[in-house]
């Protein structure tokens, strides 16, 4: 390599996770990327009426989560919407009411996965659509790849999510799996990030959708296993959920700053 071209890689930016210096700055951080998922959520048309929800880990009381407050629409919240909810489902932090299936499930996941910072769920059009036929996605294309031999199916529905015992059943049935197929209900993601969280909730949505009409034109064919789980491990790891998060961030950031707020 010439001077000048190692000068010039040395000068290139790539994002990177951060790191912090303070639990107050981490917390931040979150709420942040938080305020942002929503917005995007609701871009992306990921809002049916009052449900949904995206819950962040708080980074000093771990058993504690970040949540949407109960009734109010994705795209109006912001940072100072957001409340905090405790072990037992009671809001310790803000002034609006928690949606008990959002305590029931979420809690459920984040006491059984203590690498999980962050989950997602909504009743995403295509991902309530995909989960009434109790499958698990195929590696059609290099993005369903994320889900190869990652995600999971609960395969039944008994109403809507109310106790933690179903909580738990959900929790149980990801197992250590990025994602989950909640059978007749939608697409549950979990990351390391609220960056990955939400990025996995995303690009299912549309690994879905993709699906859905390949397979209403026609017979599609599949990734064989080899190439699929290669392309699982560069498409679907932490880092790359994360990263692909990154534009979309910068977009809504820009586009809404009043998130901030
Ligand atoms: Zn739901």
């Amino acid at each position: 390599m010439t001077d000048v071209a190692e000068r010039a890689q040395q000068q290139l930016f790539l994002p990177t996770p951060p790191t912090f210096s303070s639990v107050e700055e981490e917390r931040l951080h979150r709420k942040q990327r938080l305020a942002a998922g929503f917005r995007l959520f609701s871009r992306c048309g990921f809002d049916e009426g009052v449900a949904g929800h995206i819950t962040a880990r708080d980074p000093e009381l771990t058993d504690h989560f970040w949540v949407n407050p109960f009734g109010m629409h994705f795209s109006q919240i912001r940072v100072s919407d957001l409340i905090l909810v405790n072990q037992e489902g009671r809001v310790v932090e803000g002034g609006r009411m928690v949606n008990a299936a959002a305590f029931a499930i979420h809690s459920q996941v984040h006491e059984a996965r203590p690498d999980v910072v962050a989950a997602a769920h909504a009743h995403s059009v295509y991902g309530k659509s995909w989960s009434s036929l109790g499958r698990l996605l195929d590696p059609l294309t290099q993005d369903a790849c994320a889900f190869y031999n990652d995600h999971a199916l609960l395969d039944d529905y008994t109403g809507v999510v109310l106790d933690v015992e179903e909580g738990r059943r959900i929790a149980t049935t990801l197992d250590q799996q990025k994602a989950i197929i909640l059978r007749n209900h939608g697409l549950l993601t979990v990351g390391q990030s609220v960056d990955e969280a939400v990025w996995w909730f995303i690009t299912m949505e549309r690994t879905c959708q993709a699906q859905l009409m390949a397979e209403a034109a026609g017979t599609p064919k599949k990734i064989g296993a080899e190439a699929a789980r290669l392309t699982q491990t560069q498409v679907g790891s932490h880092i790359a959920g994360w990263f692909s998060f990154q534009p979309l961030w910068d977009r809504i950031t820009r586009e809404q700053p009043d998130l901030f707020d």
